[in-house]
């Protein structure tokens, strides 16, 4: 997918004020410092257009981008960040577990996960969420150019054998690289797939 245009619509942190219509929405989502921002102004050709920082657990906001005037990506609040406190995690948890029980027009959800690091409690409490819920996502494992190609293989292979514990199927798995733009024409072309499904 050719990306020809992407515009910040409206940050919120109620999902009764998200954008009205039938759009698809394809929101991501995952611990605070996996990536995400850089992620998507990889995804969108635009550096600035989410958020990247130094500072973990910045983005407490659902974050409604249109990408060209045909879907809506949406940067949800990082989780699972100590600064919050405990009120605030609630808080964050609540804005987050009401958009993806609640907004019908999302149609699937990425989950990110650092590539160096073994499967989190976190992140695979998070999982088991989703499918309690029976909500579909799809992981994308982020920073691959952090390690050797040797070592994301193995690193893979872990964490597959990690979630085949408690699931019976893989959820499907895409792999990015914001720093040397990797994964973009995979990622956009499994979401364009989706939309003309
Ligand atoms: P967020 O909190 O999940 O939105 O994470 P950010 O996108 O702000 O990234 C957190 C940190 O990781 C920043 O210092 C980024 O420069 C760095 N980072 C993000 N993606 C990559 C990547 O693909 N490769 C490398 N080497 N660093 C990355």
């Amino acid at each position: 997918m050719e990306i020809k245009s992407a515009e910040f619509v409206i940050s919120n942190t109620d999902v009764k004020k998200c954008p009205e219509g039938n759009l698809p929405e394809y929101a991501f989502i995952g611990r605070s410092n996996v990536g995400k921002s850089s992620l998507i102004n990889m995804l969108t050709n635009k550096k600035g257009l989410a958020m990247t920082s130094q500072k973990p657990g910045k983005t407490q906001l659902i974050n409604h981008f249109i990408i060209n005037n045909e879907w809506y990506l949406v940067d949800l609040p990082g989780y699972g960040f100590a600064q919050h406190g405990k009120s605030g995690r609630e808080k964050l948890k609540c804005i987050i577990e009401d958009y993806i029980l609640e907004r019908e027009q999302l149609v699937c959800l990425f989950l990110l996960v650092d590539c160096r690091h073994e499967a989190q409690k976190i992140d695979l409490e998070f999982m088991e969420w989703l499918g309690e819920n029976g909500i579909p996502f799809t992981i994308i494992f982020t920073k691959t150019d952090k390690i050797t190609k040797g070592r994301l293989q193995e690193n893979l292979k872990a964490y597959k054998e990690k979630l085949l514990e408690t699931w019976e199927e893989l959820p499907p798995i895409l792999v990015s690289s914001s720093e040397k733009r990797e994964g973009r024409d995979e990622i956009l072309n499994y979401i364009e797939e989706i939309n003309k499904s």
